[in-house]
């Protein structure tokens, strides 16, 4: 039986193992386990063919301490109030390890967006982002696209925000189409940060990138961005990829440029690829030198950690390893580049698109990349680093970082009140 595990609950035992660690004060650990903020709403919409329709929608803000709170908004069956929990907490972390200055929040609503057409769509955002409006906001909390939902979701939401302002406010969310106020580079920069994290830990690990072996779980935005930077930029044989419906696998190398040409759905890999078809249980056990999950969370369990066996592990998705895989991959020597630092680039690059848009000047794609750079580098170092002092796993060592910011922050401005 497929397991399912609880990612809120994986969120704080993975608090939990800092806070014990690092000997977190008590009242700062207790604060930490709560979000700052939950909110859930309903949301009406009048469905194509006339007929009334409630979803239900979500925003929590974990932390407020470093920063607005900042977060993408996930439109999937699967979201419900547990799950927004735990991704709103990884972004405070996210934030941190990369030092932006931004507390962590998530939102979503449990729909397919898949079976609702472009104007129940956009309707559903529009009312999603009214029922929203006591908390979002630029210097209060900013949303950005995740799962199901892109740039134009964040362009619905920018003008019905902005139509209740009576002005534009380009700063309320980020991943806005270019035309609006986007930033270059926003759209690939997850999959580009997933792609200088691998380069920076697979060196660290001494694994040669140039003709090493990648399998991609997921192609969406951050599976198929990082699969093309790694294949043409960084020399990575790409040779296996999938998406919800199954993967692809050719020992000798994939062709990203033509899988990328063929697709012609988001997200949806072409039907034929010169590749084996490999059922979606299988696929994370093929062999090669680095995996990247960047699909779903709770992908890597007790069930399927035993045998999977890349030599490193790198989390483009958000908590798709469960803390008891992820001691089972550490007991096989997976090095697991954990979600907080592996996929951090998507939200550096928003804080550059929030940052360019209060300037009202905006920068040209390569010193977007130039900055992400430099920024990914850095937290990669840092991370290394502590993990090498502490001799702790990587993933410890980038929640000593993470965590270790937020609880300074908490501890400078006291307790109001
Ligand atoms: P997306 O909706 O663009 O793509 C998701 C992909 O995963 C699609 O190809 C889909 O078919 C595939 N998929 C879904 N279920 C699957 C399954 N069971 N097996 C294999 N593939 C499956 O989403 P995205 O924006 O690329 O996000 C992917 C992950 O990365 C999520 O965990 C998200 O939280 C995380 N993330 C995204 C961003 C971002 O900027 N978009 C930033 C940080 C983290």
């Amino acid at each position: 039986m497929t397991q399912h595990p609880n990612a809120w609950h994986n969120a704080l035992s993975q608090l939990d193992a800092v806070a014990a660690k690092i000997g977190l004060e008590s009242h700062i650990h207790a604060r930490l386990r709560q979000p700052k903020r939950s909110l859930e709403v309903s949301i009406p919409v009048v469905m194509d063919d006339g007929s009334e329709q409630i979803f239900t929608g979500f925003r929590v803000q974990h932390s407020l301490d470093r920063g607005p709170a900042k977060g993408g908004m996930r439109y999937s069956p699967l979201v419900n109030e547990d799950e927004v929990k735990a991704l709103a907490m990884w972004m405070t972390w996210k934030c941190a390890v990369v030092s932006i200055p931004y507390g962590g929040a998530k939102g979503g609503v449990a729909c397919d967006p898949k079976a609702l057409s472009q104007s129940e769509l956009e309707r559903l955002t529009r009312r999603f982002t009214t029922e929203l409006l006591p908390i979002i906001g630029p210097e209060k909390d900013i949303p950005a696209p995740d799962m199901g939902t892109n740039a134009q979701v964040m362009a619905w939401i920018m003008d019905a925000y902005s139509s209740h302002a009576g002005f534009s406010v380009r700063g309320v969310v980020t991943g806005k189409p270019l035309s609006i106020g986007g930033s270059a580079g926003r759209e690939e920069a997850t999959g580009r940060g997933v792609a200088i994290t691998t380069r920076e830990m697979a060196r660290r690990a001494g694994i040669t990138l140039a003709g090493a072996s990648v399998v991609i779980q997921g192609y969406g935005n951050v599976g198929r961005a990082a699969a093309q930077i790694l294949s043409k930029e960084f020399s990575c044989r790409i040779v296996g990829v999938s998406d919800a419906r199954g993967g692809f696998y050719n020992p000798r190398g994939l062709d990203i440029a033509q899988i990328g040409r063929d697709m012609t759905t988001h997200g949806a890999l072409p039907a034929q690829i010169d590749a084996e078809r490999v059922a979606g249980d299988e696929f994370l056990q093929l062999p090669c030198d680095i995996l990247i999950p960047a699909a779903l969370e709770n992908q890597i369990t007790t069930q399927n950690a035993a045998k999977i066996c890349p030599k490193m592990l790198v989390e483009a998705a958000n908590g798709p390893t469960t803390p008891e895989a992820d001691l089972i991959l550490r007991d096989n020597d997976v090095v697991v580049v954990p979600d907080i630092l592996a996929n951090a680039g998507g939200v550096t690059v928003s804080y550059f698109e929030w940052v360019q848009g209060r300037d009202e000047y905006f920068w040209a794609a390569d010193e977007v990349n130039r900055r992400l750079e430099r920024i990914m580098v850095n937290a990669c170092n840092e991370v290394g680093t502590i993990a090498d002092r502490e001799k702790v796993d990587l993933r410890l060592a980038a929640y000593i970082s993470g965590v270790g910011r937020v609880a300074e922050a908490i501890r400078v401005r006291g307790i109001y009140g």
